[in-house]
């Protein structure tokens, strides 16, 4: 100790005189990178290149190793704290703990991390945070419906989206398995009937039980989980108040808003005084009757798809066209196939008031419309739903006085590549992200990586392309990239090629049913080897054909690769591999 004591003092005085001091190798590439870090951050250093130094430089770096337990360069220290080595310098860069060691020393934070929304990407994040050992916090609240429908932890997708919209469908696709059962010799009553309320309660126990496994996760992760409502006070401080108005505050050094959105009502009579949405319908204690959704896209069509496949009487007010942004030809196919089951549509009609005629559980509502024409359309329905898109819940977290952008039309936040907002310690996933997809596993992935990104060496960035979705009509449609409109748009028409089949799944052989109504589609770029832009497929289980070609279309797959993949035998996927030119049909 006695032999390395001036040496020691040499270092301590460095540390001392210097705000950011850098003990380097001039050969160093993990030097070098510090260094250009500090740069950007416009902060002034002294790096010490020890292998120009000889024996001393021998000597400094032993000392080094017995005040910081530390044998590697680079070695930094801010304002005398010791930060650690390259790893270490650029997470506590992207944490924003450098910065706060420029400006004098670490602030003290209640959490490293506060989420606000419990949903798909809040939950996701909160999960990997704690595992990377962060303190986490969880803030998430329902806000009832104007009806008063409330639900617990989980989101959208897990209450009243993806998991109990995919189970009212295989209640639905029952019905159609009832209808070809006599074909292979099932022997029914003639009259099998379907009980709204015993189907509502099993999805809502099954979804009781996820929301009791949501908070049992995040307790075992050592999240901290707050049911109360959240709003920024300060940058770095929430204010949230719970059910019963108790308010709690808390402090974070970064933040993620996941906050999601909520469905949006028309601004007509009637509209939320009598009528429901989504967020309503799944737990619904009574059967809705005669419906109406207003709304052409995935929620509309969904809902209408498996409302009438349950048995009940069903239209849909479509405005103008089916699923704006997915390829028009599918989506016309998909309203075909809806309309020749028996879904009514009532075309180029938008609501303009809805009167109560009759109480009841359901009662009878007058529904009033303007047609394109001008003229008037009045029906009665026992329901109406209303799915003409969601509004992001942006509007009460006093986000832009955190000098957060907001996009002025719908609300969304604004971010860059990494999901961070205009303000640098907030970051946006999800729903709430302007200009991306409203998917749950986009939600997700967004979610684990910008963590990632944040508290590791990790610069992966989600990628928002080429992401497969599937819509649960009756005939599911899935795809993956891009529309034959939006292929033709980006490449030119000259460049396009478009494969096609109508197919007809095994399964409905025997009872005929929809006949051909399945169909596949590969939009390929010429000028690059027929490269597959475009995958479209309409039919049983498209959800899961889609997933795994998602993967070929992700990886570059060509029109010849499709082909050269031998099929498995008999499936609707097979379909796929053995498309053609439509002269050649
Ligand atoms: P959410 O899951 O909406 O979570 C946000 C949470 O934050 C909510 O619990 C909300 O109450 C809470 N919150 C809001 N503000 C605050 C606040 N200030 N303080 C505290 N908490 C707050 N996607 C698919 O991939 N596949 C599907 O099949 C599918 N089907 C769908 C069907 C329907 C009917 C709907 C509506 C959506 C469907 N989606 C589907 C979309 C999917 O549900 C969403 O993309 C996903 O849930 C978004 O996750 P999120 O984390 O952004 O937000
Ligand atoms: P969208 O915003 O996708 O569609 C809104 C629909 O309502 C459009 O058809 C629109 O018609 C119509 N519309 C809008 N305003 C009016 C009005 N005033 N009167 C009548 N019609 C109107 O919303 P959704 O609610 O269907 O879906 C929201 C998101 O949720 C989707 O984008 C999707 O990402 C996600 N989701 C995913 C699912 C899945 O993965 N399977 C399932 C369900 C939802 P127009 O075209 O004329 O504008």
């Amino acid at each position: 100790v006695s032999t390395m004591a001036p040496i020691m003092d040499k270092v301590d005085s460095l540390v001392q005189a210097n705000k950011v001091m850098i003990f380097s190798k001039s050969f160093c590439p993990f030097c070098n990178k510090v260094k250009s870090l500090f740069e950007r951050h416009n902060a002034a250093f002294l790096a010490l290149e020890l292998d120009l130094m000889g024996e001393e430089g021998v000597s400094i770096q032993e000392a080094l190793f017995a005040k910081t337990n530390q044998t590697t360069v680079p070695n930094v220290f801010v304002n005398g704290h010791h930060v650690g080595g390259c790893d270490a310098t650029v997470i506590a860069s992207k944490e924003g703990k450098l910065k706060e060691l420029l400006e004098g020393g670490p602030k003290e934070y209640d959490y490293d991390l506060a989420i606000i929304g419990g949903g798909s990407g809040g939950i996701a994040a909160s999960k990997e945070a704690a595992a990377l050992g962060k303190k986490v916090v969880v803030f998430d609240f329902v806000k009832p419906t104007p009806i008063g429908t409330t639900w617990g932890l989980g989101g959208t997708c897990v209450n009243v989206g993806c998991i109990p919209k995919k189970l009212m469908h295989k209640a639905a696709l029952f019905g159609e398995d009832f209808h070809d059962a006599p074909y292979f010799g099932w022997q029914l009553p003639e009259q099998v009937n379907h009980n709204w309320n015993k189907m509502v309660e099993e999805i809502q126990m099954y979804l009781k039980s996820l929301n009791f496994g949501y908070r049992t996760v995040l307790r075992e992760k050592g999240v901290t989980y707050v049911n109360s409502y959240a709003t920024f006070k300060e940058p770095n401080r929430l204010q949230a108040v719970d059910k019963k108005g108790k308010v709690t505050e808390v402090t974070a050094r970064n933040f993620i808003v996941a906050v999601g959105g909520r469905p949006r009502y028309p601004e007509i009579p009637g509209a939320k005084e009598h009528c429901i949405t989504s967020d309503d319908l799944f737990s619904l204690p009574y059967c809705p009757g005669k419906t109406l959704l207003v709304g052409a896209s995935y929620i509309a069509l969904e809902c209408a798809g498996f409302l009438h496949g349950v048995g009940l009487d069903v239209s849909v007010m479509v405005r103008s066209i089916f699923l704006r942004g997915f390829d028009q030809q599918m989506a016309n196919l998909i309203g075909d196939h809806m309309e020749s089951r028996g879904i009514k549509f009532v075309r180029g009609c938008v609501p303009t008031s809805v009167e109560k005629i009759e109480e009841g559980a359901p009662g009878l509502l007058k529904v009033t419309g303007k047609m394109d024409d001008g003229t008037e359309y009045v029906e009665n329905f026992n329901t109406v739903i209303f799915a003409i898109g969601r509004d992001a819940c942006t509007q009460s977290l006093n986000l832009e006085a955190m000098g957060v952008k907001l996009n002025a039309s719908n609300g969304k936040i604004i971010a860059d590549e990494g999901e961070k907002s205009t303000s640098g310690h907030i970051h946006a996933i999800g729903d709430v992200l302007d200009g991306k997809l409203e998917l749950t596993p986009v939600a997700i992935q967004a979610g684990k990586l910008l963590v990632r990104r944040l508290y590791t060496t990790s610069e992966a960035l989600t990628d928002y392309a080429n992401v497969p979705t599937t819509v649960f009509t009756p005939l599911e449609y899935g795809c993956v990239g891009l529309s034959e409109e939006d292929a033709l748009a980006k490449y030119g028409a000259e460049n396009i090629e478009v494969y096609h089949t109508h197919f007809q799944p095994l399964e409905y052989a025997l009872s005929k049913r929809d006949q051909f109504k399945s169909y596949g589609k590969l939009v390929c770029v010429k000028n690059e080897n027929y490269r597959v832009v475009g995958f479209h497929v309409l039919g049983p289980n498209a959800g899961e054909i889609t997933q795994g070609y998602a993967l070929g279309i992700k990886l570059g797959a060509t029109k010849a690769d499709f082909a050269n993949l031998i099929g498995i035998h008999p499936t609707c996927a097979e379909e796929t591999v053995k498309l053609h030119l439509l002269a050649n049909l």
